[in-house]
């Protein structure tokens, strides 16, 4: 029997099973791989295919900047430990073309945990980023150390290496059922077998309710999200050398530097939530979205846009879009909570941030699910499913 089941081996559950390992034997981390092809896929997929996810202190909500913080702060243990790079320190710049209040919160709560943060004007912006268009009223938000990006796949495959190296059992199977059974819970997987455990964690992030696996409806909104990436090759690989990672105020449109993929290429890439994005409620819509590229509209919305603020862009020949999925909490934070009495908790609901943070809400439901105290920044009464 298993002491501790954590079901689904994205960001979330293989920072847990790291966590746990560390305290206890007895951790199966159990979730697939990435399927091979996604056209063809037939199980389930993940929002962390991919090379690219913004990292930062500063962040409007204290509670994401200091988790965020937290997470940063281990980086470099996992990559250590694991032996897989992952971080880049590449900086980021938040930037405000409006007056929203979106940079002044998020200034406010990295400086009260010692983030390396700069405001600049216009002009200031226009002499460090050369590469970027932007109006004369323009404000910016620089953070230099421990901001950047991450590969959230080189992220998941380090967790579950460091994971696998303090004594977790790693199983790559899909789970399809999880039963409360006496003394601990069932649970079932692709292939029919059933592995017994003392305790589960859900840690299954957009596809938790389509798959059934909490006792408890989390009422969770899945939206999915189409990104566009420009191949940059020749000369405008050194024109964006030096780009940070990028973040909009008003229209909330976020930017990866280019970013080397499994294909050998460099991509620049853009993302913006936008109303034409589908809310997605079966796994079979989940399973459909996931096979496409997105959505057009937002291809040509999302072009405009880069091209308005990196003109040079408009030299890329080579386009395409990805399609991902984003889990939504009522509360804005995940939810990390027992679902059913001490056996069962759930850690999900990333609110298309949780890459960042990964680690430490990992580090909580650890805690919570091995029984544990802890003192963390974030109230855990914060983390509860609303009611609660
Ligand atoms: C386009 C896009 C851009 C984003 N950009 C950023 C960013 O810049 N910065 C940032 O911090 N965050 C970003 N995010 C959000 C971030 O990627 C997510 O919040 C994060 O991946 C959530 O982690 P998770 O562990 O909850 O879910 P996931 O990483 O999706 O992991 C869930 C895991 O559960 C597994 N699973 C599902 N069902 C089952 C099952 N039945 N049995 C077994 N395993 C199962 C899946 O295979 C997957 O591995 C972005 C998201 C998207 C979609």
């Amino acid at each position: 029997m298993d002491r501790i089941a954590v079901i689904g081996r994205g960001m979330i559950g293989s920072a847990a099973a790291r966590h746990l390992a560390g305290m206890t034997d007895g951790i199966v981390l159990i979730g697939p791989d990435e399927p091979a092809d996604h056209t063809t896929h037939d199980g389930v997929f993940a929002s962390h295919y991919d090379e690219g996810r913004m990292t930062r202190i500063s962040d409007p909500d204290p509670d994401w900047a200091v988790t965020s913080k937290r997470s940063i702060e281990r980086y470099a243990e996992i990559e250590d430990e694991s032996g897989i790079p992952f971080f880049s320190n590449s900086g980021y710049l938040g930037f405000s073309t409006g007056g929203a209040d979106y940079l002044d919160r998020a200034e406010s709560a990295g400086r009260a945990l010692g983030a390396d943060l700069t405001r600049l004007d216009t002009p200031q912006i226009h002499a460090r980023f050369p590469f970027l268009s932007l109006p004369d009223d323009s404000t910016g938000l620089h953070e230099d150390r421990h901001a950047g990006h991450i590969s959230p796949r080189a992220m998941v495959a380090a967790q579950t290496e460091a994971a696998r190296k303090r004594g977790a059992q790693i199983d790559r199977r899909r789970v399809t059922g999880l039963r409360a059974v006496s003394g601990g819970v069932e649970v079932e997987t692709d292939d029919g077998a059933v592995r017994l455990a003392e305790k589960a964690l859900v840690a299954t992030g957009a596809f938790t309710d389509a798959c059934g696996l909490s006792p408890t409806d989390l009422e969770l909104r899945v939206f999915g999200r189409t990104v566009l990436l420009a191949r940059i090759d020749g000369e405008l690989s050194e024109h964006f050398a030096r780009m940070p990672t990028l973040g909009h105020a008003e229209s909330g449109a976020y930017l990866l530097p280019p970013i080397r993929y499994p294909d050998g290429h460099t991509y620049l890439k853009i993302g913006i939530g936008s109303v034409e994005d589908p809310n997605l409620i079966s796994l079979r819509d989940l399973q459909h979205w996931f096979r496409t590229d997105g959505i057009e509209e937002n291809r040509i919305r999302f072009r405009s846009f880069l091209l308005d603020l990196m003109p040079r862009l408009a030299e890329c020949r080579n386009w395409h879009s990805r399609s991902c999925a984003v889990t939504w909490t009522a509360t804005g934070l995940p939810y990390i909570d027992h679902v059913l009495d001490d056996r069962i908790a759930v850690a999900v609901g990333g609110n298309g941030k949780g890459a960042k943070s990964s680690d430490d809400w990992g580090w909580i439901a650890a805690h919570l699910i091995a029984g544990r105290d802890w003192e963390h920044p974030v109230d855990r009464k914060r983390l509860r499913l609303p009611g609660r």
